[in-house]
């Protein structure tokens, strides 16, 4: 088996892996780099565009995983895309989401290679899709029966538990079997459970290692967190503070917005208003719509019965008042530039009354990263746009991520036992403490860190 990391960077980036697998190609996700622009942030797709494949697995309708599949199917136009039934319910609407923040970046920015695909791309391509249930093995390549007279390679998604239709991916051939996490979460979140990856077998593991570089304080747990942070909204609420959560749209936008309902059902926080963004108001519909194929904890719970959620109005976020204690979950965990987030940062930072919690990853050097980092009274760069700025209000990080904790992720490669790991989707020095941790606990297993367009034979 050849794998081929397409990635354009060495940090999490654009998830791409070109595998040939018993004579057959297939693309393990087609991300976008979250930080590179226009053409930069895609996949390296020009290094494999003479080789056949067959078909483009996807693992989650996160950007850097999905965001570059109207791409990828000019390169190869027969290619079958294959996802789980969930992820099936999402992806176009990530993508014509993505056209949409492109053609903006296009005005604002002035990036004349936006938009790098447009939406009648996006419905042209949509008939492709195919959906899968987890846990059904399919054959991905018997269209192409007549290649190589072998038998045809079989795939399966498993639940990763990561974000609504995350799937670990398993290809099966004749004599060999690869193993894809995608994104993976081991313990259970405020909605997802955790991932159900129990009966993984594989000789080649590709893994994410977001969070190698992070070990747990000792005692920490998920309960204490949840804790912190609701007794830190109280508080911000009982000063009429407002308080900003930025978060991502798909996944973490639903976990805290399920955190806040069963906190006001629960009688610990006052019944009012919370304010969203557009996109996370979708995805929110599909988590309650598709709630009884998910599975998740409180399957009876749907959001938008149970809170009061108001979609922010364009422009809304640099007018509206703040004083009084408002809630804003709002969607654009970078806090980039013309951003509701961004401009919400920008009027409640400079007042001590209201408070900014991280719950959420935020890239370092985003307008958010430099927020996070800000140490109170500090003046710094908060943006081009927004200057300089100086953080008075509460700010606090709560770790309630939605990937694996690190020990979680090395026991998994310990229970899966594979000949080679192909480590990826982590910062250098996550990658290195894995690499590090399974030579020392797994001598036998080969470890292999794929630089960007690197081909790895195992
Ligand atoms: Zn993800
Ligand atoms: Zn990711």
């Amino acid at each position: 088996m050849k794998i081929t990391n397409l990635n354009p960077d060495t940090a999490i980036g654009a998830s791409a892996w070109f595998v040939q697998i018993q004579g057959h190609g297939l693309l393990l996700d087609a991300g976008v780099h979250p930080k590179r622009e226009g053409r930069r942030g895609l996949p390296l797709f020009d290094l494999v565009k003479n080789q056949e494949l067959d078909a483009i697995a996807i693992s989650h309708c996160h950007h850097d995983h999905v965001g570059s599949l109207p791409i990828a199917l000019r390169y190869f136009p027969k290619a079958h895309v294959l996802m789980s039934e969930l992820s099936y319910f999402l992806v176009e609407r990530v993508l014509h989401n993505s056209v949409n923040v492109m053609k903006r970046q296009r005005e604002e920015l002035g990036i004349k290679e936006y938009p790098l695909f447009t939406h009648d791309e996006v419905d042209d391509i949509a008939p492709v899709f195919q959906a899968f249930k987890y846990n059904r093995e399919v054959d991905w390549a018997a269209f192409q029966k007549t290649r190589a007279g072998f038998s045809s390679p079989t795939l399966e998604f498993y639940d990763a538990g990561h974000a609504l239709g995350s799937a670990g991916i398993s290809v099966r051939a004749a004599k060999e079997t690869l193993f894809y996490t995608g994104d993976v979460c081991f313990h259970d979140q405020t909605i997802l459970r955790k991932a159900r990856f129990d009966d993984v077998n594989a000789d080649v593991l590709i893994m994410e290692t977001t969070r190698g570089n992070r070990r747990l304080p000792p005692g920490f747990t998920r309960e204490s967190e949840i804790e912190r942070l609701s007794q830190a909204i109280r508080r911000v609420l009982r000063r009429k503070g407002s308080i900003l959560m930025p978060t991502f749209a798909l996944g973490r936008t639903q976990e805290i917005l399920a955190l806040l309902a069963l906190l006001m059902a629960e009688g610990q926080l006052h019944r009012q208003s919370i304010y969203i963004g557009g996109l996370g108001r979708v995805f929110t519909e599909i988590y309650d719509l598709e709630s009884h194929r998910t599975h998740r904890q409180h399957p009876g719970l749907q959001l938008h019965e149970a809170l009061d959620l108001v979609v922010l109005e364009q422009g809304q976020a640099k007018k509206m008042k703040l004083e009084g204690g408002r809630i804003f979950v709002i969607t654009a965990g970078m806090m980039s530039e013309n951003t509701a987030a961004h401009d919400l940062a920008l009027r409640l930072m400079g007042n001590e009354t209201h408070a900014i919690f991280f719950v959420g990853y935020t890239d370092p050097d985003t307008p958010g990263g430099r927020l996070r980092a800000a140490k109170h009274g500090e003046r710094f760069l908060f943006s081009p746009s927004g200057g300089k700025a100086t953080r008075l209000c509460e700010a606090h990080d709560f770790d309630l991520t939605a990937h694996a904790n690190r020990d979680d992720l090395l026991d998994f490669v310990g229970q899966v036992a594979p000949r080679a790991v192909l480590l990826g989707h982590g910062d250098d020095d996550s990658r290195n403490w894995f690499e590090e941790q399974i030579r020392k606990r797994h001598p036998r297993i080969k470890v292999f860190q794929p630089k960007p367009g690197q081909t790895v034979e195992v």
